[in-house]
């Protein structure tokens, strides 16, 4: 039986400050999405503990209370997985917030899980050092929402996931016990390696309060490219062509098919069209170094090279902060492509890199058939073999979502890939899981789920 809610926020009040805990119409003010902020957010109440003692405390009353937690981060996830209702408690990390430490020479930070990516990243270049974790909503997303998702971004190709990132974790666990390991290793064989519980396990087996994280030398210098081509042979020619001559240097390799790009340069927006919008694919390639003298010269001499040898068809280079902004801005702001219909469906699955040029057109054949689709926007990692869809509809109808989910998964199935490269789980894609994992490796998971929250209070219904 759940306490009584008065009963319950009492017990919460002798914990934390009253300042901390949002309660009755005061909820209206809060939301469970950044893009949602107009939907109230149905809860208990929303608690922002400052401390990881404090989340213990709350935690142990949760479970003593058999009380369902959701955890929420930066609240950017596009998996539906900070939704809530009027039964659940919400834990938000948002106060804790603070930077512990930078080791110049360990190179490593040490922070609690509430601060916001973005600040991380400008802490860390102002110590001459960088973070090479960097996606669209970084200004939103907390450091323990990405650790939660095992995110990945626009530099995985380079540096690896959020998990390659991870030295150190301290979570605390659904039953209020703090595990604390927040050592500066790069190796340690001395048994389990707890923390990759944590890491993409989307808050259902602990929530994270503090990390420390792998840093790298600062690079001096950064150019973009945005170069063009009608054939996906082509782009992985480019590609290919990029790892030989500039491999060491080379941090992104971007792709957005043409209804994107044009979409992103339209009238509609701040961005500025570099090249016409009539090319099929539009790479984008970020160069990183060292050598201030030569980089420049470097990389416009293989951008050039390979427009001699037809590799593509045209090229740009971004040179200063203000080009290289807005061409990143056509690749990330992605609320552009959402915000053209009334309703939106997002995905990030996984394709062998060969095989995705043929893989997007038939997805995209097959949707533009599909009644009640009205836009539809291919982008990704290409060089991680993932691809992003955002889908604009008119309507929210359930039928047309499965009819639009069939399509895209089915299609992946069919390939091998996956249904989540790097956004999850959470709630709205638990259906699939089917579709990208075994019987045996989902009931795997259900067992560690069990094992470590047997009341099943954290995260409830999301991933399995
Ligand atoms: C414009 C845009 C671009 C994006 N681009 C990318 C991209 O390139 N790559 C990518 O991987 N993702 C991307 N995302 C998705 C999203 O930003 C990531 O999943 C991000 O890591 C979520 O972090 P968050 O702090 O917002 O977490 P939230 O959305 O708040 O939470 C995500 C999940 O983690 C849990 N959680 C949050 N904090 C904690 C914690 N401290 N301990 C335990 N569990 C916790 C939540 O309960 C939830 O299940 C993008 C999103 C947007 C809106």
């Amino acid at each position: 039986m759940n306490m009584d809610n008065n009963k319950l926020i009492k017990l919460f009040e002798d914990i934390l400050d009253s300042s901390l805990i949002v309660k009755g119409d005061d909820l209206k003010s809060r939301f469970y999405h950044i893009w949602k902020m107009d939907i109230p957010l149905e809860s208990v109440c929303l608690l922002m503990p400052k401390t990881t003692n404090q989340v213990s405390e709350i935690i142990k009353i949760c479970n003593n209370n058999n009380q369902e937690v959701i955890i929420h981060g930066g609240l950017t996830n596009l998996v539906g997985s900070t939704k809530s209702d009027k039964k659940q408690v919400v834990i938000s990390l948002e106060k804790m917030n603070k930077i512990i430490e930078i080791d110049e020479i360990s190179k490593t930070i040490t922070c609690e899980s509430g601060v916001i990516l973005e600040d991380l990243i400008n802490a860390t270049k102002d110590k001459e050092l960088l973070l090479p974790l960097n996606f669209g909503a970084r200004g939103s997303a907390q450091i323990g929402g990405a650790i939660s998702t095992n995110a990945g971004g626009l530099r995985v190709f380079k540096y690896g996931m959020t998990r390659n990132l991870v030295m150190g974790i301290e979570a605390v666990l659904p039953d209020g016990t703090i595990i604390s390991s927040l050592k500066k290793l790069m190796k340690d064989n001395s048994g389990y390696d707890l923390k990759q519980f944590f890491i993409g396990s989307e808050g259902t087996l602990g929530i994270v309060t503090k990390v420390v994280l792998r840093l790298y030398p600062l690079p001096k210098t950064r150019y973009t490219s945005i170069a063009v081509t009608n054939n996906f042979e082509k782009v992985l020619d480019l590609l290919k062509n990029l790892e030989d001559k500039i491999s060491n240097n080379l941090t992104g390799f971007e792709l957005l098919w043409n209804s994107t790009y044009k979409q992103m340069v339209s009238e509609k927006t701040i961005y500025h069209k570099y090249l016409d919008d009539n090319f099929k694919y539009y790479l984008f390639v970020e160069f990183m170094g060292t050598d201030f003298e030569n980089d420049y010269k470097k990389f416009e001499d293989t951008i050039l090279e390979c427009i001699e040898n037809k590799i593509v068809d045209d090229a740009v280079i971004g040179k200063d902060e203000k080009e290289q902004l807005n061409i990143w801005g056509i690749r990330e702001d992605v609320a552009v492509l959402a915000d053209e219909r009334k309703f939106d469906q997002q995905f990030d699955i996984s394709i062998p890199v060969p095989l995705i040029g043929e893989v997007i057109d038939k997805i995209s054949r097959e949707l533009k058939e599909c009644v009640g689709v009205k836009t539809i926007f291919p982008f990704g990692h290409v060089a991680d073999g993932n691809i992003h869809f955002i889908i604009g509809k008119d309507t929210d109808s359930e039928e047309l979502k499965s009819q639009i989910n069939d399509i895209i998964y089915k299609n992946t199935e069919l390939v091998e890939g996956s249904i989540s490269a790097e956004h999850g789980i959470g709630l709205d894609k638990k259906k699939y899981l089917i579709k990208s994992r075994s019987e045996d490796e989902i009931n795997f998971m259900r067992l560690i789920k069990k094992s470590i929250d047997p009341k099943n209070i954290l995260n409830p219904g999301r991933v399995i």
